[in-house]
C-alpha cells in the first residue's frame, strides 16, 4: 500500500502537541499549565444534578436530536439575561442547538456552511480545532494574524489587514471573542467593523464566545446583537469552560432559524445527540445566580494577576489578558527565540509546562518566540508554579 492511510485534507495535522505536553508533564513530575482545564470541579450542586438525572432515568436514553426542552429553554434564557438589553434574545424551539461541546458546534457548522473551494477568515493564533474542521469541510483558511504590541502588552486586529483579506470566494468568518490563546476582547468599536464588512461582502459568520464570562477587562458583546447580524451569525458557547465541566462536553448554537436547520443537518450525522443527563444539569447551571457568574471572573482575574506577576518577574514579556484562561509571554528577554525548544526544555528546567504558541499559526515564524501559560488552576498550583519560575531569572 503506496497510499499514505490518512487522507490528504488531514495529513498536515499530526498529533497534538497537547499530547506530547501533557506526558512529558507527567514523565518530568511538572505543573501542567499547558492544557486549558480548570483543576477544580464546577459547582457541587450542579454536579448533584447531574447524579439526580442518571438516577431518575431523565437523559440516559437519546435525548431529543436539537437538545432537550429544558436545556434550550435554559440557553435562551441566559441570552435574554446577559444580552436582552443588546436586543439579543432567541427563542429556544427554533432558534437553539445543542451540540457536543463547542468543538462539535465548530464543526457541524463548518461542515454545514461550507462548500469545497469556499474560503474562511480566521483569526490568528486559532485554536487547534478551526484549521483541521475547515479542512474537513473541504474550504480554505485565510489567516488574518493578531499582531503583538509589546509596548500595550496586548495584541491589535488590523482591520484593514481583515478587509482585505475577503475576496469573492470568502464564504465566512470564524471569529472567536474573547480570543485564545492571545486573552483579546474585542472592542465595540472592532466588532462593528466585522460586523460592517460581513454586511457589505455578504458573508457569514461563526463566532466562538465560549469564554463570554471570563471578561476581566471592558465586556464580552457578541457579534449577533450588531445590526444586520442575527440573520448571518452563528453563536457558539459552552458549559465547559463557564461551569468547569469540561469533561461534559455540553455546548450550544443560537441563530436564527434557517441557520439552525443547517447546522443541524450536519449535527444530527455526527453524533446524532450526546450526553443526555448533562443536558439536565447544564439547564440548571444556565440559571445559576449573576453571582456565580461574577465570582468566577473575579476568581480568574485573581489567579491571572497571581501569574501575570510571576512571570514578569521571572524575566518574560507578558502580554495581559483582558480575557479567557490563557497568558501569552515572549521568552525573548530570556534569552531563547524558539517556543517549542523553551517548552520542550522548560520542565527539565523549572517543572512547569507550556504551550508553544506556533501551533496555533500557519505563519508559525509569526508565534515563533511565544509561549502560552494557563491560569485556570488552584491559587496554590499557580503560587508554586511562579516559584519555580523564577529560577529561570538567574
Ligand atoms: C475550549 C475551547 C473550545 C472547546 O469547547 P468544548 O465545549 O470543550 O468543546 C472551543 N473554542 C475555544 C476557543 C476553546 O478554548
Amino acid at each position: 500500500m503506496d497510499r499514505p492511510l490518512l487522507n490528504r485534507r488531514l495529513a498536515e495535522f499530526g498529533t497534538t502537541i497537547f499530547a506530547e505536553m501533557s506526558a512529558l508533564a507527567v514523565r518530568t513530575n511538572s505543573l501542567n499549565l499547558g492544557q486549558g482545564f480548570p483543576d477544580a470541579d464546577g459547582p457541587e450542586e450542579i454536579r448533584e444534578a447531574a447524579v439526580r438525572a442518571l438516577r431518575d432515568g431523565r437523559g440516559n436514553q437519546y435525548p431529543p436530536g436539537p437538545g432537550i426542552p429544558e436545556l434550550r429553554t435554559a440557553v435562551a434564557a441566559h441570552q435574554q439575561r446577559f444580552y436582552g438589553h443588546l436586543g439579543l434574545t432567541c427563542d429556544p424551539d427554533t432558534e437553539v442547538l445543542v451540540t457536543a461541546g463547542a468543538t462539535e458546534a465548530i464543526a457541524a457548522s463548518l461542515l454545514a456552511l461550507l462548500e469545497p473551494g469556499d474560503e474562511v477568515i480566521a483569526l490568528e493564533p486559532y485554536y487547534d480545532s478551526y484549521a483541521a474542521c475547515i479542512a474537513m469541510a473541504g474550504g480554505t483558511r485565510v489567516p488574518v494574524t493578531l499582531r503583538p504590541d509589546p509596548e500595550r502588552g496586548a495584541y491589535a486586529l488590523d482591520l484593514d489587514e481583515l478587509r482585505d483579506a475577503v475576496t469573492d470566494r470568502t464564504r465566512l468568518i470564524l471569529l472567536n471573542t474573547p480570543h485564545n490563546p492571545t486573552g483579546t476582547v474585542l472592542s465595540r468599536d472592532e466588532l462593528a467593523e466585522i460586523a460592517r464588512i460581513a454586511r457589505e461582502r455578504d458573508l457569514l459568520v461563526i463566532t466562538d464566545e465560549v469564554y463570554e464570562h471570563l471578561v476581566f477587562e471592558g465586556e464580552h458583546l457578541p457579534l449577533a446583537s450588531f445590526p444586520g447580524m442575527r440573520e448571518r451569525t452563528v453563536t457558539i458557547g459552552s458549559a465547559g469552560k463557564t461551569f468547569s465541566f469540561t469533561g461534559w462536553k455540553v455546548g450550544w448554537i443560537t441563530a436564527a432559524p434557517e441557520l439552525v436547520a443547517a447546522v443541524r443537518s450536519a449535527k444530527q450525522f455526527l453524533t446524532y445527540v450526546s450526553a443526555g443527563p448533562f443536558q439536565y444539569a447544564v439547564a440548571e447551571a444556565l440559571a445559576l445566580p449573576d453571582s456565580y457568574f461574577t465570582a468566577l471572573r473575579d476568581d480568574l482575574r485573581t489567579k491571572r494577576d497571581i501569574l501575570a506577576r510571576g512571570l514578569t518577574d521571572a524575566g518574560f514579556l507578558v502580554y495581559r489578558p483582558a480575557g479567557t484562561y490563557f497568558i501569552t509571554t515572549d521568552i525573548r528577554p530570556l534569552g531563547f527565540d524558539d517556543g517549542f525548544a523553551f517548552c520542550r526544555a522548560l520542565p527539565e528546567r523549572a517543572g512547569v509546562v507550556a504551550i508553544p504558541n506556533a501551533v496555533f499559526y500557519d505563519h508559525r515564524e509569526q508565534g515563533a518566540p511565544f509561549v502560552r501559560f494557563a491560569f485556570c488552576k488552584s491559587a496554590d498550583v499557580l503560587q508554586d508554579a511562579v516559584g519555580r519560575l523564577k529560577t529561570l531569572a538567574g
